[in-house]
C-alpha cells in the first residue's frame, strides 16, 4: 500500500488485485449486515458481491488508467482492461469520461465516482458539465507547454542517461504525470479518447 506512485505503472490509477481484495474485504462489514436485513443468505450475498465488484474493477480498469493515459491492465495485475476496451467508444463510457474529465478540473472535489455518478447525485456532490467545463478551457496552452517541456526533458535525459540513470527516476515520474494529466485534458479538446 505504501508503494510510491512512480514504483506503480498505473500511477495510483488502477484496481489492482490488491487493491480489488481490500475493496471486497471492508464492503464485507456493510454489505453483509445490510444483506442479512433483507433476508439474503450468506450464499447469495457474496453472489452479488463477487461478480458486482468484478464488474466495478472491470469498468474502472477499462476506463481510468486509459483516461489518464497510462498503459492497459493485464490479467496477472487485476481484471483485465481487455474484457471492456471495446466499449470505450459506447456512449456510456463517454459520459462516464466527461464525468470523471470534470473531476479533475474541478481539483478532485466533485464527481468522485468514475463508475457509478449517479451515487454522486445521491449525496450531492455531482457538478454538471456547464459548472466545470469554462474552467478547462486554459488547459490546452498548459497542455502544449507540458509537452514542450516533456520532449526538451525527454532529449536532455537520453544525452545523459546510462551514468545516472536511476537519479532521473523520480523526475522522470513526476513529468510522466504532468504529461499523462495534461494528456487527458487536451484529448477531451479534440474530442477523442485517450489511447495508450
Ligand atoms: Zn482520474
Amino acid at each position: 500500500m505504501a508503494k510510491s506512485l512512480d514504483d506503480d505503472l498505473y500511477r495510483g490509477t488502477a484496481f489492482t488485485w490488491t487493491v480489488t481484495g481490500i475493496m471486497t474485504f471492508q464492503m464485507l462489514w456493510t454489505t453483509l449486515p445490510t444483506f442479512w436485513l433483507m433476508g439474503y443468505k450468506l450464499k447469495h450475498t457474496l453472489m452479488c458481491l463477487a461478480p458486482g465488484m468484478l464488474l466495478h474493477a472491470a469498468v474502472w480498469n477499462a476506463l481510468h488508467p486509459n483516461m489518464h493515459s497510462l498503459p492497459d491492465i493485464p490479467m496477472r495485475d487485476g481484471v483485465p482492461s481487455s474484457w471492456l476496451a471495446w466499449a470505450r467508444s459506447s456512449r456510456f463510457f463517454k459520459f462516464l469520461y466527461v464525468n470523471h474529465e470534470g473531476h479533475h478540473v474541478i481539483g478532485g472535489k466533485g464527481n468522485y465516482n468514475v463508475c457509478c455518478p449517479l451515487t454522486d447525485h445521491l449525496v450531492g456532490t455531482f457538478i454538471p458539465e456547464k459548472a466545470w467545463r469554462p474552467r478547462a478551457r486554459s488547459t490546452y496552452a498548459s497542455f502544449v507547454a507540458v509537452s514542450l517541456c516533456w520532449g526538451a526533458f525527454s532529449s536532455l535525459r537520453r544525452l545523459l542517461d546510462g551514468a545516472s540513470a536511476r537519479r532521473w527516476r523520480r523526475v522522470d515520474g513526476a513529468w510522466r504525470h504532468a504529461y499523462a494529466i495534461a494528456a487527458t485534458h487536451h484529448t477531451n479538446h479534440t474530442g477523442g479518447m485517450a489511447r495508450s
